[in-house]
């Protein structure tokens, strides 16, 4: 079987964590369509880094915004109407902005992507910026920017599989583990704002990092990506390909 890159905008944390077969599907099968989380994701980033370019949005934000092309069947799943995602995306652009702005002279380079081999695994991915120095409450080193429907926390983070990618990315471009700092732009109820939590992993985090990836690699070289029931089966984006989907309870 060929080897599957490990790409870390395929994977999430607690998928890897709950299911190997649920994280083989993720990193061999196209994604499912949630275009509605992923158009918001897109569209959000494309705005803020063109602010940090001192650019514009682009066009195609632009007409997001305005609702020109928008194709409601494209983003009517989960019963969200274009209405909630529209004021949801201006809601959490009119709170980032101002902030993207104050941070373009700290970030140099945006969108960098990577991709190591180190030991025969192969991990791919990319970062949203680097910052040269201090700024503020951001630490030189790795930004990320994200947005949130609920209150973040550190523990978010601070536990993610993405901080042990960016970590150990970040280590082979800059020679030093840095320091990851998630800007969070969150709207949950009347609460709304811009969170920072900076994490600066250890090398001993790394190692155990590596050597997870390396246990991954080889179940998935052997073909051992059993199912494997969980809490979050009911929300698996698989689950209509799982061998195990009776016992779910959604089958
Ligand atoms: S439904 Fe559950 S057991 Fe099946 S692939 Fe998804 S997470 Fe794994």
């Amino acid at each position: 079987m060929r080897l599957p890159e490990i790409e870390v905008l395929k994977l999430s944390a607690s998928v890897v964590q709950k299911c190997d077969l649920a994280t083989y599907y993720r990193l061999t099968q196209p994604q499912p369509l949630r275009p509605i989380y992923f158009l918001l994701g897109e569209l959000f980033h494309d705005a803020v880094e063109n602010v940090i370019d001192g650019n514009n949005p682009s066009e195609e934000t632009r007409n997001a915004l305005a609702g020109t092309d928008v194709n409601p069947k494209d983003i009517d799943l989960k019963n969200k109407s274009i209405n909630f995602w529209h004021s949801r995306l201006e809601r959490y652009l009119k709170i980032y902005l101002p902030f993207a702005e104050t941070l373009r002279n700290a970030i140099k380079k945006q969108e960098i992507p990577f991709r190591f081999e180190y030991d025969g695994l192969i991990l791919s991915g990319r970062i949203d910026g680097i910052v040269n120095e201090n700024i503020g409450q951001i630490e030189a080193g790795i930004i990320d920017h994200k947005t949130s429907s609920r209150l973040p926390l550190e523990a978010d983070f601070y536990y993610s599989l993405q901080t042990l990618f960016y970590s150990f990315a970040g280590y082979m471009m800059l020679g030093r583990i840095p320091s990851i700092t998630y800007a969070v732009c969150y709207s949950a109820g009347k609460r709304a704002g811009i969170r920072l939590f900076t994490i600066q992993k250890t090398e001993r985090d790394i190692e155990y990092f590596l050597k997870n990836m390396k246990g991954l690699q080889t179940r998935l070289q052997l073909g051992l990506v059993e199912p494997k029931i969980n809490f979050g089966c009911r929300f698996c984006d698989y689950k209509h390909l799982c061998p195990a989907r009776k016992e779910t309870g959604d089958g």
